[in-house]
């Protein structure tokens, strides 16, 4: 795997040219974090959930807390299950994030978009599936409440244990999610991946006659102004003077 931003992802035309970033999307990278944590807000919001579930771990069933989350994520696809054979395939959607407590367990904090659930009920599966009878599960009134709530629980990053998943939603969640990606996976189709910075692009740009300027939050863009000019113009400015610190130098 490629260091952050170390590659980029070009695309030619005639008289213009346009790169970005390519970024390594990890929890743990600080130019990447803030970028997840606002999409996985985002995406918790646009599943319009309508009630908080949280469901707990028994510290004293399974023999880690890397073991007690798989237990965990599996007893709540138990429970989906039995739900949907109630009420529905439909009828139940959800978005799941990992939290680490101040003990060193897994809890999930579930978004769900459902009707209403008996609290008894969920505790008294998880009780059977996996000896972990606590379970809060409350009513969402707003939209800022449920940005509120992922806030609390990802203060950094939704918790890992191992290798585990960080965070996960049922296929039903965002509906409209899935098509946006694959427009954006078609659009990527013509960009290349180059294994340079975009600060080395730049100055091949430049060398070729294109002046590059900013493009969108992370992207540049550069137009032919043959090699003249566009020498003249990286003398005067240089990498840093056009992009200010952003990026890495070399
Ligand atoms: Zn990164």
């Amino acid at each position: 795997m490629t260091i952050c931003r170390e590659w980029s992802l070009v695309k030619s035309a005639e008289a213009e040219r346009h790169a970005k970033p390519l970024l390594c999307r990890s929890w743990s990278c600080e130019y990447c974090r803030p970028v997840r944590k606002s999409k996985l807000m985002a995406q918790a919001a646009g599943g319009e959930p309508t009630r908080f579930l949280t469901l707990t771990v028994n510290p004293s069933v399974g023999r880690d807390p890397e073991e007690r989350l798989r237990l965990l994520a599996h007893a709540w696809r138990l429970c989906v299950k039995r739900i949907r054979r109630q009420i529905g395939d439909q009828e139940i959607a959800y978005l799941a994030v990992v939290e680490e407590t101040k003990q060193g367990e897994p809890h999930l904090h579930i978004l769900l978009r459902s009707p209403y659930l008996p609290q008894w009920w969920l505790s008294a599966a998880m009780a059977e599936l996996i000896q972990a009878p606590v379970v809060d599960i409350r009513r969402i009134y707003n939209r800022k409440q449920v940005i509120r709530y992922i806030a609390k629980y990802i203060a950094k990053a939704p918790a890992q244990f191992g290798s585990s998943k960080r965070y996960w939603t049922s296929q039903n969640w965002e509906d409209r999610a899935d098509t946006k990606d694959e427009a954006a996976s078609t659009a990527l189709a013509r960009w290349q991946v180059v294994m340079e910075p975009l600060s080395i692009i730049v100055s091949r740009w430049w060398l070729d006659g294109f002046i590059a300027r900013k493009e969108g939050k992370e992207g540049i863009i550069g137009e032919y102004y043959g090699r003249a000019q566009a020498y003249t113009f990286h003398q005067a400015l240089g990498y840093e003077g056009l992009f200010g610190q952003g990026e890495r130098s070399l």
